[in-house]
């Protein structure tokens, strides 16, 4: 099951799969959350980007 990195919820089909820019953890984000450009923070590193 996957969650979305931002609202933590859990996505079916409509998301989008991406590498933490800092430590290359895979993280996953909702469409909603992409087309509103909410930050994330990656679990693993803490890093935060939009
Ligand atoms: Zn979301
Ligand atoms: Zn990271």
């Amino acid at each position: 099951m996957k969650k979305c990195i931002s609202c933590k919820k859990e996505v079916t089909d409509d998301y989008v799969k991406f590498n933490c820019p800092n430590c290359k953890k895979e993280l996953v984000r909702c469409h909603n959350c992409r087309k509103n450009v909410i930050k994330y923070k990656c679990p693993e590193c803490e890093f935060t980007g939009p």
